[in-house]
């Protein structure tokens, strides 16, 4: 056992209190408080004579203490110690605050090394609660940095020091570097023990830098090249479906879809068919803003697949969505030999039975689900394609569970509308090939987007009745009142009743809400798409994908309690034809936050721009939730503040993989796998 896995209580001053404090911190053995960085440091100057202190500074001073300490006792117990140190240059008053003790601590014959914050007071140099210590030249008159921990309550700062310096003088023997030396020259990379030792104890504030910057390239490279190399052995294995397909009838289909790909389709496209004819297993990320047209694209390569007699999954994040593709699908392939079923979490029984047999003996061709369908013992008879729709949040390892559904590898393709900016895809999708739709059907026009306070509620519902008068439909999307689906559910059955007697009582309207039984929730879907309800009062169960090309107002009621990703995809639920769509925020934002998210949606339609924002106005955990994509959480690293390094080890991470010295190379990944497998707990990849 190395020493370094050994248990903080090999550390004299940490008992069995400290012990399990410290394990509540998730802190058990040596390494694991080498990795706990610092929250932030305490930096103490060079010292400098205290004539030439200015007042508001942080100071390091040298000097002694003259004549007797002065003590004022104020009523209920507070005390104020005051005792003047000088240096020959000038004089500082240190004062503390109920602390009478100190006055025993200090001497008038020792020089005394004094730092804290200067404060002229009356024309007198004070520090208050100062740190005082016994000067020693060496350590005192250089620029030191101190670390400050983020620590549980019962452990103190010097305790934790004690662990990290204790730590600190034996890492040398103890650290393995774990970055290629090629790269470290080539980026000019500190090694690992001295980033380490520089994170807790930095030298200066350049010392500091550089341990940061080393320390976040390694945890970025690592992580990369660890996701790039399963991507390569995937690759490698070559143990892809070979699809092939008759030209013709492909031809065909895509002539009688009703209009023409555009050219990012047809991009798209032809990247994806030259996957499905490879023997390499596909595994392409397709993002396409909202209305981009991914459906169709999904449709073709099911189609492709199954014209060599492949089955294929198109799955969809909700049963609304799932039923649409199920719709879509059978129109498209109206008249031909396909057979498309569907398979949700809340069928009966018996139904699920039914198809998961003809899927079994391969009946049916194309199964339409949930990802409930992936929890269940569903088998095929001959997998190929699976397609997973609005799921950027599909994560590692639910990849790796489809994967195993098909008897060969089946090529995968995950369809997203959630532009995850660039730098974070590098991260997350590290292991995918990705392709960009990134133009919209022709004709399109923006839709328009009106942030109005609650107040104009009535001129909201007159637009909602002309819009109707015009021969479109609307969409009026409740509050979020909580996470719960029950009071989203209650709220907006209640608004669909006052409406109903209100102010919308000449027009049909529709409600839907995730407590409603499938089948009542599919009722009002149809009649929706049938044209028979002119508003439909729904929660955010239409949030993703829904297409009804009529509906061209979405009205959002407090619209601030959305993310700017549900808004972005709700607003996408409209403008999906060559006519003006329009979205009104109703919102009284109050808070900065919400008035800057509105201000964005009104300003910009780019979905980009957008995600970038929330982004930056939530944060890379949040916005993701790296958990969830079984990604280990980031350390130091920044995906916001990093982006110059997450390029520089993108870089980094193409060299390796382009090297030719395949044992040199192999070793390297060995043990970026063996670093993110650890971190990413029980996800192993494969
Ligand atoms: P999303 O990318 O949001 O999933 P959809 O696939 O639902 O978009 O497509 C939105 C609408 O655009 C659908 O009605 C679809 O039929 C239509 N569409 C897709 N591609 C084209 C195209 N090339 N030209 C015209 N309309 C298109
Ligand atoms: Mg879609």
């Amino acid at each position: 056992m190395s020493l370094l896995e050994k248990s903080v209580n090999i550390i004299k001053g940490i008992g069995p209190k400290k012990t399990e404090l410290l394990a509540k911190m998730n802190i058990k053995t040596l390494e694991d408080v080498l990795y706990f960085y610092p929250r932030d440091y305490k930096t103490h100057p060079k010292i400098c004579g205290m004539k030439s202190v200015i007042s508001g500074e942080i100071v390091s001073l040298c000097g002694k203490f003259e004549g007797k300490p002065k003590l004022i006792r104020k009523h209920r117990g507070l005390s104020i110690l005051e005792w003047t140190a000088t240096d020959g240059t000038g004089e500082v008053t240190c004062i503390w605050f109920n602390q009478p003790y100190k006055a025993r601590q200090y001497n008038t014959n020792t020089q005394y090394y004094i730092y804290g914050k200067a404060v002229r007071f009356y024309g007198k140099v004070q520090i208050q609660n100062p740190i005082v210590e016994e000067y020693r030249p060496s350590f005192h008159n250089v620029e030191r940095i101190e670390p400050i921990y983020s620590l549980v309550e019962g452990l103190t700062q010097n305790d934790f020091r004690n662990l990290t310096q204790n730590i600190i003088g034996i890492i040398e023997e103890n650290i393995d570097e774990d970055l290629p030396e090629i790269i470290m020259r080539k980026y000019d990379l500190a090694g690992k023990a001295y980033a380490l030792r520089n994170i807790h104890y930095p030298q200066d504030q350049a010392a500091l830098e550089e341990a940061k910057r080393r320390l976040i390239f390694g945890e970025l490279f690592l992580m990369q090249l660890a996701l790039h190399g399963q991507r390569e052995k995937r690759i490698k294995k070559k143990n892809g479906l070979l699809i092939r397909w008759d030209n013709d009838a492909m031809a065909d289909f895509v002539r009688k879809l009703g209009f023409h790909l555009t050219g990012a389709q047809t991009r798209v496209v032809g990247e994806i068919f030259r996957d499905l004819k490879s023997n390499v297993p596909m595994n392409r990320l397709v993002y396409g803003d909202v209305g981009s047209g991914k459906t169709v694209i999904a449709a073709i390569a099911l189609y492709a697949a199954n014209l060599d007699g492949y089955q294929g999954v198109l799955m969809a994040p909700t049963e609304i969505l799932a039923r649409q593709h199920l719709e879509t699908l059978e129109r498209l392939f109206m008249g031909m030999e396909v057979r498309v079923a569907l398979l949700t979490g809340s069928m009966a029984k018996r139904e699920k039975d039914r198809v998961k047999e003809l899927l079994s003996n391969g009946e049916i061709n194309i199964v339409v689900g949930t990802h409930a369908i992936l929890q269940d013992d569903v088998e095929f008879h001959r997998l190929g394609l699976v397609v997973t729709d609005e799921q950027h949040r599909f994560g590692v390892r639910q990849r790796a569970t489809i994967v195993q559904k098909g008897k060969k590898n089946p090529h995968i393709l995950v369809m997203s509308a959630t532009p995850i900016p660039r730098t974070m895809a590098l991260i997350l999708y590290g292991d995918l090939d990705i392709s960009v739709i990134d133009e919209l059907p022709p004709g399109r026009k923006p839709v328009k987007t009106y942030h109005v306070p609650s107040s104009m509620r009535s001129r909201i519902y007159a637009f909602i009745c002309r819009q109707v008068e015009l021969g479109y439909q609307s969409y009026l999307v409740c509050p979020l009142v909580d996470e719960s689906q029950e009071i989203d559910a209650e709220s907006a059955t209640e608004m669909f009743n006052t409406l109903r007697k209100g102010p919308l009582s000449n027009l049909r309207l529709g409600l839907i809400h995730g407590r409603m039984k499938a089948d009542e929730k599919e009722e009002v879907m149809s009649s929706f798409q049938g044209g028979n309800i002119d508003v439909l009062i729904s929660t955010t169960v239409i949030e993703v994908g829904v297409n009804v090309v009529n509906a061209n107002l979405m009205v959002i009621e407090n619209a601030d309690r959305f993310g700017l990703a549900a808004l972005h995809q709700l607003r996408g639920r409209v403008g999906r034809s060559k006519d003006q769509g329009y979205c009104i925020l109703i919102a009284d934002a109050n808070s900065d936050n919400a008035r800057e998210r509105m201000d964005i949606m009104v300003k910009t339609n780019d979905g980009f721009k957008i995600s970038q924002k929330d982004l930056e106005l939530r944060g890379p955990g949040e916005f993701l939730g790296l958990k969830q994509h079984g990604l280990p959480q980031l350390k130091i690293a920044d995906l916001l503040r990093d982006v110059d390094i997450l390029n520089e080890t993108k870089e980094a991470v193409e060299e390796i993989m382009e090297l030719r010295d395949y044992e040199y190379k192999n070793a390297i990944l060995q043990r970026a796998y063996s670093k993110f497998n650890r971190s990413m707990g029980e996800v192993v990849l494969n």
